[in-house]
């Protein structure tokens, strides 16, 4: 077992000079996260993950990194037209250890309307970089970037291991990204030990994880019939109608009052949500072309997808059967009423350990850094932990990095400069921490 050796009594502390180090970097930092901004890795459909890889390829290769490009094949999207590549650098330490991975994803939503910049140009503002995915998340991922690679170069003598991965698809559902690597064993326990995803949650702020989710589709029965007599039909809406009704009555009010452990930020998501993601009744919505006019029928059929977030406290079991009986319930007292509930996809709830190693080391850093206690956060929406914590095993994760959360997805999304830097700082002296020197720094 190597021994970490001592500061040096007459030497400058070696944070400090890592830290400086840092400040040095931050034209690079923003030279970085432009140039990956200039990317538009936009999903869906999925663009360029190929170049944005083999862009990272060369970057991290250059500081020392083993480079993996990996393609998931035959994950939900990846196509000869769009193939779903992701990339794992690795640099090993030179004696074993722990291995610390900053997990990013390189895929950005569409750039929408009402842009006063370029959002694939990268500009720099008024101490910000600008364009979509600046904030979620290229942002993070340069930050870790130059994180590491200012670490390698001040401490090359470290025992342990950094990796950093660019993943695809976290925007839609990260099956072709965190997922696929997570099932391959990538983020197995005996080959990670502690991971930080780089999502703007801002950079004092710790995000120990998120709320778990539950969709499902219900849908009401009806009878078709002449839309003028309608009572030899059965409406199938008006099925709905009771469903929704029901649903104020006693649903909406229930979760509500539903309280939390968990500090999920905003406020107003502390609690269970229920969201009605669509609804669609009757006859099909008719094609932009058809000019003419519906014709007169009893739907005979409603769908609802909905989408259910809950807690920690609450187990999926109960989540569903409280809809379930809610359904049953309505059945009973109401004549002709059929139904059908399909689940659609859930997650667990996760919410890692305020005393976990990665969480206690990003917390005193926060502290080195900023001056200030960082604050412990759980995200109202899910992102790649899920797959780290379901599949990878691996709960000793969490979100850190630059960035405001409001700003995600909004045109003229940005990210400043100063929080990237301020971030790149907790994030080295976090390696610094769990990577102990076994040699003497530069
Ligand atoms: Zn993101």
């Amino acid at each position: 077992m190597p021994v970490p050796l001592r500061q040096d009594p007459g030497m400058e502390p070696f944070e400090s000079r890592l830290l400086r180090e840092i400040e040095r970097r931050s034209e690079d930092l923003v030279r970085l996260t432009q140039d990956l901004v200039r990317i538009p890795t936009t999903n869906p459909p999925g663009n360029l993950y190929r170049r944005i890889c083999e862009f990272l390829e060369r970057r991290l290769a250059a500081a020392g990194f083993e480079c993996r490009l990996i393609r998931a094949v035959g994950s939900p999207g990846d196509s000869e037209t769009y193939p779903r590549w992701n990339i794992l650098a690795r640099r090993d330490g030179t004696s074993p250890g722990e291995c610390v991975h900053f997990s990013s994803h390189t895929d950005v939503v569409e750039a929408g309307h009402g842009w006063t910049v370029d959002p694939f140009g990268g500009e720099v503002r008024d101490g910000r970089v600008y364009g979509r995915g600046a904030c979620d998340m290229k942002g993070g991922l340069a930050t870790s970037i130059i994180a590491a690679e200012t670490f390698v170069s001040v401490c090359p003598e470290f025992s342990g291991s950094i990796e950093i991965s660019g993943t695809a698809d976290e925007e839609t559902g990260g099956f072709g990204g965190v997922a696929f690597l997570a099932e391959r064993g990538l983020f197995h326990p005996d080959r990670v030990q502690h991971v930080i995803i780089p999502e703007p949650l801002n950079k004092d702020r710790i995000c120990l994880g998120h709320r778990g989710v539950w969709w499902a589709e219900i849908e009401t029965k009806g009878r078709i019939a002449h839309g003028s007599m309608p009572f030899l039909g059965d409406s199938a809406i008006r099925h709905m109608g009771a469903v929704l009704e029901e649903m104020e009555r006693y649903l909406y009010p229930l979760l509500a009052g539903r309280s939390t452990a968990m500090p999920v930020v905003p406020e107003g998501a502390r609690q269970s949500t229920l969201n009605i993601n669509s609804i669609h009744g009757g006859e099909a919505e008719p094609d932009a072309v058809h000019t003419g006019f519906p014709a007169a029928c009893v739907a005979d059929r409603c769908r609802i997808v909905i989408d259910r977030r809950f807690l920690i406290e609450e187990d999926i079991a109960s989540v569903k059967s409280e809809v379930a009986d809610m359904l049953e319930r309505i059945r009973a007292k109401r004549p002709g009423f059929e139904y059908e509930i399909r689940d659609l996809w859930e997650i667990t709830p996760v919410m890692t350990e305020r005393d976990a190693p990665v969480v206690r080391s990003v917390a005193s850093s926060i502290r080195r850094v900023m001056s200030r206690r960082p604050a412990y956060v759980i995200s109202p929406g899910t992102y790649d932990q899920k797959h780290i914590d379901r599949i990878g095993r691996l709960s000793n994760c969490i979100a850190y990095g630059p960035g405001i959360l409001d700003v995600a997805h909004q045109a003229d999304e940005w990210v400043g400069i100063q929080d990237m830097v301020d971030s790149a700082k907790v994030m080295a002296l976090t390696l610094s921490e769990l990577l102990p020197r076994t040699g003497r720094a530069r």
